[in-house]
């Protein structure tokens, strides 16, 4: 090694040793949170009276008998309920298209709202998911030019307050994507891409994928059968063998019973949107274990009319995959607006759905936590209220176990161990940085 490299190098490692130096000077914040009902949503037990210890960002202990050690900050919530933090696991932070002006038709929002905007659109949407609760959200897609993935990064860099974002980078497809393209837009598929990643051949399929994990991807989404000319189960299957390479799940948009039985032939792991899902194909996903993201619209939504028959079969359809004992998450792909709530609140909406399906809130809860954290891959580091996990959770003041709604009016946030909200008002100047407090290499 040359002397001047050889110099810098050992500048860099002084640096290095007198920051971490510095940081192991830092007192870590030890909190303790009073509860007066926890809730265990994968038993569906309610222990009263409980302490539960943050040291720094992770929960340290959980129990009756916890010793306060002096110093701590000591928050009460033993008037509430406390649960840990709720799962979207089908969004798209960086799209918010509007009856005003685009109809709702997103191709247009796509046109008209630079990935700059959408990513600051996306910070935004973030803030509000976390203020409704929901410290995990999936994002599928839909977001811009990797928009997605600065959100992430701008969440686990410390810059801004959001939730642990797991995102796709672009959707990859068939030729066109989710879009119909004219043959003057579509020349060098230059309208096309960057809402969607074109990819026909095995050849282009890897490379893809590649591109995806290269630019950020958590996850990878794939348009099944957008097209006619959709993919075949050993499509998919080289999917997810390129996918697996770097640590990666595939989640596949499905609208075509076909589409759903090559994805479920190829072990697909989650399979988006309920609406092409029988009862046949519910009992082999129950019996191959994938997880249904059914992004189950309810119809009250101002501005997003559902028809009764159109809203009775997706209750339906939910209803029959409960039965069939498919693996549920709550999903949503609220990616719209909706006069007078925030996206989280929207996307609280969709309790309607699965209280129409009849699923008891017991399951439902399940659904928006244990399961979220299991189909977003992070439930050995994140989710349960237990030590040694990141302190994420929530309080609510009723009893999401006998009415879910009280999930509705969410008065206490907190994520990694930090106040987001309390008391109903969000309090989230202590996220919000100058630089990258957490390190610029998380990528
Ligand atoms: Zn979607």
């Amino acid at each position: 090694m040359p002397r001047s490299i050889l110099s810098d190098v050992c500048v860099f490692v002084s640096i290095l040793l007198a920051s971490a130096t510095l940081a192991a000077q830092t007192p870590i914040a030890v909190t303790a949170i009073r509860a007066g009902r926890l809730i265990d949503p994968d038993t569906g037990r309610v222990a009263t009276n409980q302490v539960i210890l943050v040291e720094g960002n992770k929960i340290k202990e959980v129990g009756a008998n916890v010793a306060i050690p002096p110093g701590a900050t000591i928050i009460d919530l033993s008037k509430m309920t406390v649960l840990p933090g709720l799962v979207d696991a089908h969004n798209h932070l960086a799209l918010t298209y509007k009856p005003d002006p685009e109809n709702n038709f997103y191709y247009l929002t796509y046109v008209m709202d630079s990935t700059a905007l959408r990513a600051i659109q996306a910070v935004s949407n973030g803030i509000q998911m976390l203020d409704a609760g929901f410290t995990i959200v999936r994002d599928l897609g839909n977001n811009g030019n990797y928009a997605d993935t600065a959100l992430r990064q701008g969440i686990e860099q410390g810059w801004i307050p959001g939730p642990t974002i797991i995102n796709s980078g672009l959707i990859i497809g068939g030729m066109g994507g989710q879009f119909y393209p004219t043959p003057e837009m579509a020349k060098d598929h230059s309208i096309v891409y960057p809402e969607y990643l074109d990819a026909d051949t095995p050849d282009e399929i890897v490379k893809a994928v590649r591109q995806n994990i290269l630019f950020g991807a958590k996850v990878i989404k794939i348009c099944v059968d957008c097209k006619p000319y959709g993919y075949t189960a050993d499509e998919i299957r080289l999917v997810i063998r390129e996918a697996a390479k770097a640590g990666l799940k595939v989640a596949g948009h499905v609208q075509t019973a076909n589409g759903a039985k090559n994805a479920i032939d190829a072990g697909i792991w989650s399979i988006e949107h309920g609406n092409a899902l029988t009862d046949d194909l519910h009992k082999l996903m129950a019996q191959k274990g994938i997880w249904r993201a059914g992004t189950d619209t309810p119809d009250t939504l101002a501005g997003h009319p559902v028809t009764p028959q159109a809203y009775q079969r997706t209750v339906a359809g939910l209803k029959n995959a409960y039965d069939n004992k498919v693996l549920l998450t709550f999903s949503t792909d609220a990616d719209y607006f909706v006069q007078g709530k925030t996206r989280g609140e929207v996307c609280m909406e969709f309790l309607k759905t699965w209280k129409d399906a009849g699923i008891p809130p017991a399951e439902i809860l399940r659904a928006m936590t244990t399961n979220g954290y299991k189909v977003t891959d992070l439930d050995k580091t994140r989710g349960p209220i237990k030590a040694g996990f990141f302190a994420d959770l929530i309080a609510v003041s009723g009893d999401p176990l006998q009415d879910i709604d009280a999930l509705k009016n969410v008065q206490f946030v907190m994520k990694d161990g930090q106040v987001f909200k309390k008391d109903g008002v969000m309090t989230p100047a202590a996220f919000f940085h100058g630089g990258p407090v957490n390190g610029w290499r998380i990528r």
